[in-house]
């Protein structure tokens, strides 16, 4: 039997009947978009965030892109990102015509690192990538405004704060593959500020305050009531299914560390310090003089293993940035985390046995 990498197969079966039934109420109403269960998914994310306001979106990009928008943020700014992320926490800031300036990232949590930042800048926008929360007390100094590209940390904490809650706004994605999923593409802003709330209200649906009367010009990124509606059922189940990643994640670390491989030719992830992890990703470091990163993981594929490398070109490297001047060399621990990660199956329901063939299978690959 194949190993996922993430099985949406498995979690659909859990939730086939009340999916059909909230799918057909949205048939029998007709409020396709930003319809009666996106009010209610709004509310509900707000407060399990910890935030005032929720905003939803058509993706976690629109969400991202809405926020700078909305701050007004543009030509002549500078906004800090990490160089190891998603492409859409760099690619907003040049949508909406503002300079992205990459920053190096900590190696043992990949996120932002604050002794790396350069200059203060209009923004800064840290990532709280594969599910734990950046070091945001630090990086907040470093701009006049934070915004958090929560995307991957939906219920993940630091010091008692859920991610979601850090600077003015901060970005979900519901992209199927995340923690907190939707059928399709979906986004949602969260914010504390009524005012810009509101102004995202309008931005998200062509700048308009009432209709046909377009004070600014927004975008079309509406959700889609469908989607909401498939989230409200998966929402009652996201605390237990966070709980069986969490609870595979360690089981992952005690495989590796019995099997004498973290340390020798891997590294396993680490929690900094207040940090609560939701492990959207497991992301191992395969170590070793020799590149053998990409021949494990097609090994792994040969047995049916799912993994994956996010991400294999640091963002300073992309070639729609060669303009900004960065070469190889410039940010060395976003380059190596390109070289070295891979991400292993993880998702509620995956078994012991499964996790003890993959670390069974990168052992005998890596240790021979
Ligand atoms: C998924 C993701 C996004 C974008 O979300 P979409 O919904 O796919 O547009 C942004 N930032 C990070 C870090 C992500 O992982």
């Amino acid at each position: 039997m194949d190993i996922p990498l993430v099985n949406l197969r498995g979690q659909y079966e859990e939730i086939r009947t009340e999916v059909a039934l909230a799918l057909s109420d949205v048939l029998e109403r007709g409020d396709f978009i930003l319809g009666r269960e996106v009010g209610l998914l709004e509310e509900q994310v707000a407060t399990l965030c910890g935030r005032r306001f929720a905003i939803a979106c058509a993706s976690g990009s629109d969400a991202l892109t809405l926020a700078l928008m909305a701050l007004g943020i543009g030509p002549g700014d500078e906004v800090l990102v990490p160089a190891f992320t998603f492409f859409a926490t760099a690619s907003c800031v040049a949508r909406v015509g503002a300079s992205p300036v990459f920053v190096d990232i900590e190696p043992h949590s990949f996120n932002l690192d604050p002794a790396k930042l350069p200059r203060k800048a209009r923004a800064i926008i840290p990532v709280d990538l594969f599910g734990q929360v950046a070091e945001m007390e630090k990086l907040s100094d470093a701009a006049e405004l934070l915004v958090e590209d929560a995307a991957q940390a939906i219920l993940a904490g630091r010091n008692g704060r859920r991610a979601g809650s850090f600077g003015v706004l901060s970005a979900l994605s519901f992209y199927p593959t995340k923690n907190f999923a939707a059928c399709g593409d979906a986004g949602m802003l969260l914010t504390d500020d009524e005012a810009l709330a509101e102004k995202l209200r309008r931005l998200r649906a062509h700048g308009a305050s009432e209709n046909y009367l377009h004070q600014e010009i927004g975008l079309n990124s509406r959700m889609d009531t469908f989607q909401a509606a498939i989230l409200l059922v998966k929402l009652k189940r996201l605390e237990c299914w966070t709980e069986q990643r969490i609870a595979a994640a360690a089981v992952y670390d005690r495989l590796f560390r019995e099997s004498g491989q973290d340390g020798e030719c891997v590294e396993i992830p680490t929690v900094a310090p207040g940090n609560h992890h939701v492990y959207h990703q497991y992301t191992i470091r395969v170590l070793g003089w020799l590149p053998q990163r990409d021949p494990l993981r097609d090994e792994l594929h040969e047995q049916g293993i799912g993994s994956a490398v996010y991400y294999p070109v640091p963002l300073h490297l992309q070639p729609c940035f060669s303009h900004l001047g960065a070469k190889m060399g410039d940010l060395k621990e976003s380059e190596r985390a390109s070289r070295e990660v891979l991400s292993l199956p993880l998702y509620p329901g995956i078994t012991e046995a499964q996790q003890e063939r993959v670390v069974e299978a990168i052992g005998d690959f890596l240790q021979g």
